[in-house]
């Protein structure tokens, strides 16, 4: 067994690994960029190692960096994680050929797999049922729309190198295609630096189904069953769960069959993921089910199939790395019960922008029935360097209904502030008639998400139970000065000023105190949490009482919400512009988001120019309303 592991990667994951390595009496040696000098996953490891500046490509992306703190450290393997450099072939190689064990499959595999294109052509030779398509070396825009127009819309065009639901652009029609073409390349270019593209028929009521594999280097495979992870945001997961609902067993039979057979025809080893793409207009049938892609490491999702199979996968890695056979053989493998996990964001619920700074609140409790995978703890900085992901939540039961209303109570008393967190978002979804029922596409999502709400301003409850919890707190202390921190004006009254950064109220203590919503409380401040989201109130002290509204384009003033960089400005000053239009596209997070005019109009001010960094907060258009459509009240 490998005596010391080096981990490439930070966050959950980074944790993660971490906790089985200790538990196999591993040493273990984290890497960290700037951003992440203090972060968990760094306080974990036995041994942590700087690898350079915050962003990814100067630290976490840079291999040689990588090997040279796993020489420095003497860590005899690397560990990769998910996303990075986990599925970089070349990294694989130079990491096998410094010496050292790669936690993975072999260099070859990666390649056979890691080009969508490339991938299909291969499982279309070991008899595996792929999405019908194009994968074409002719990349000529016209050529791709020939292909399109062929194959019948809706297409999706793929990025051949794309992963994570990037690099992708469903066409519904021809006149779409030129520019979805064009913004897909954009975005490939820059996220995978490969502007190539694959064409496929896009699939009707689709459902994601995924089989997990596992190989070892004596030859054996075996598959640990499938997880369906068809509840999506633009192709971006966001619950998981094992087994598929609605997956009977000739149909797993013969998925799973497809999988190992997949996992063969590269010589797999190590834990492997096979995406498949199901039409399940009519259930799930083992002759509508299609091959997508090969994810050669592990996957984000992978705690439900742990929970189902009482197996921990990074423990099979190590494993296997280390050239031992497969723990287990396929008959020894069984389902057991139902788990499902949400992906907790430090997001804005309300428009899905990454929320960061510092989580001087964060708590999430499982109540011992719920797995809590998270890479932060209270007191962490979220950055805007990486994935915003800071949490799993996976719970298991012995039944689909229980796992879901476990979940969901978890959710609802997910704690985080100043950050915000996708809590009340995952909560809304668990909670939908359909996905009960197991009835979900991967349209799903983009089906409910209009009836989806959250209460832009702190609702009235929230202020009644803040004053009340103040009053009852002031009633309880015998001493006077304890009550300073907290500035009530009198404490036997029935009412108190608060505020919660945007309006100042007065708000009565008569309602009955309810200790279980308040999470917290401060100095000058109590925090509260009503499903998954949290809000702060707190005593006004004169000078903070100020409400400023801030980033909302009421006014025609559109800021840029978060830092990033501009790709394409589609208007000049003085422009006429109509409510919804496009008018910047900025790329952030490695996504692109669009910013739209929020009324019609004239623009009267521009600053913005393509290839520019912007920061958060800053004025890059000014729309000013159209006096002859929309007069002044
Ligand atoms: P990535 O590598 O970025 O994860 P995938 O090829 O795995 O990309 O696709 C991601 C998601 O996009 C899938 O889970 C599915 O929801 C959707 N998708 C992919 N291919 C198709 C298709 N042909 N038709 C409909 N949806 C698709």
């Amino acid at each position: 067994m490998i005596e010391s592991l080096l981990i490439a990667n930070r966050g959950e994951i980074a944790c993660r690994i971490i906790r089985t390595a200790r538990a196999m009496g591993i040493r273990t040696v984290a890497v960290y960029s700037d951003a992440d000098a203090n972060a968990l996953h760094v306080r974990q490891a036995d041994e942590a190692v700087h690898i350079g500046p915050s962003p990814a490509r100067e630290s976490y992306l840079v291999g040689d960096k990588i090997i040279a703190a796993a020489k420095s450290t003497g860590a005899a393997a690397i560990h990769p994680g998910y996303g990075f450099l986990s599925e970089n072939a070349d990294f694989a190689q130079a990491v096998i050929d410094a010496g050292l064990v790669w936690v993975g499959p072999n260099s070859d595999s990666i390649r056979a797999m890691g080009l969508k294109d490339a991938a299909k052509a291969r499982m279309i030779a070991a008899g595996v049922p792929v999405t019908p398509g194009y994968l074409g070396e002719d990349q000529s825009p016209e050529r791709l729309q020939a292909e399109a127009d062929a194959i019948g819309y809706p297409v999706l065009i793929k990025a051949v190198a794309g992963g994570g639901g990037k690099g992708m652009r469903r066409v519904d029609a021809a006149q779409q295609f030129p520019e979805m073409l064009q913004s897909c390349k954009r975005e490939a270019a820059s996220s995978f630096g490969d502007d190539r593209v694959l064409i496929e028929k896009y699939i009707l009521s689709p459902r994601h189904i995924e089989v997990q594999v596992f190989g070892d280097t004596h030859g054996n495979v075996v598959h640990l069953f499938e997880r369906d992870c068809s509840l999506q945001r633009r192709h971006q997961k966001v619950i998981e769960e094992a087994p598929a609902p609605g997956m009977d067993e000739p149909t797993r039979e013969a998925i799973c069959a497809a999988a190992v057979r997949a996992a063969k025809a590269v010589d797999y080893v190590g834990a492997g993921t096979i995406e498949f793409i199901a039409d399940a207009s009519e259930g799930l049938r083992a002759d509508r089910i299609w091959f997508m892609e090969m994810n050669t490491r592990l996957q984000v999702e992978h705690p439900v199939t742990e929970e189902i199979t009482g197996q921990d996968l990074v423990e099979w890695q190590l494993r296997v790395a280390s050239g031992e056979p497969l723990p287990l053989r396929q008959d020894e493998l069984a389902i057991n019960g139902w788990a499902m996990e949400a992906r907790l964001y430090a997001e804005d619920p309300t428009n899905f922008l990454p929320s960061t700074g510092k989580l001087e609140l964060f708590g999430l409790d499982g109540h011992g029935q719920v797995r809590i995978d998270a890479g932060f703890e209270p007191g962490d900085v979220v950055t805007p360097f990486y994935d915003p992901m800071i949490a799993k939540l996976i719970a298991w039961a012995p039944e689909r209904e229980e796992a879901i209303s476990t979940l969901e109570r978890t959710l609802d008393a997910a704690e985080a502030w100043p950050i915000k967190i996708n809590a009340p978002f995952l909560s809304f979804c668990l909670s939908r008639d359909g996905f009960l029922a197991g009835d979900v596409t991967t349209s799903f999502i983009e089906q409910h998400l209009p009836d989806f709400e959250l209460p832009e301003t702190t609702p009235d409850f929230a202020w009644e139970d803040a004053a009340a919890y103040l009053r009852l707190q002031a009633s309880q202390e015998d001493c006077e000065d304890a009550l300073t921190g907290f500035r009530l004006n009198a404490p036997s009254q029935s009412k108190v000023w608060l505020s919660d950064g945007r309006q100042t109220r007065v708000a009565s203590t008569s309602r009955e105190t309810r200790q279980d919503v308040v999470r917290w409380h401060g100095e000058d401040a109590v925090w509260l949490t009503y499903a998954g989201k949290t809000y702060r109130l707190g005593v006004p002290r004169g000078r903070d009482v100020a409400g400023a509204e801030g980033g909302t384009a009421a006014d025609g003033a559109i800021l840029s919400p978060m830092p990033g960089r501009v790709t394409a400005v589609d208007i000049t000053p003085g422009a006429t512009v109509a409510k919804g239009q496009r008018l910047v596209t900025l790329e952030a997070m490695k996504m692109e988001h669009s910013l739209t005019a929020p009324f019609d109009g004239t623009v009267a001010e521009l600053n913005a120019e393509a290839g520019a960094q912007v920061s958060e907060g800053m004025l890059l258009v000014k729309v000013e309303r159209n006096e002859q459509t929309n007069p002044s009240p």
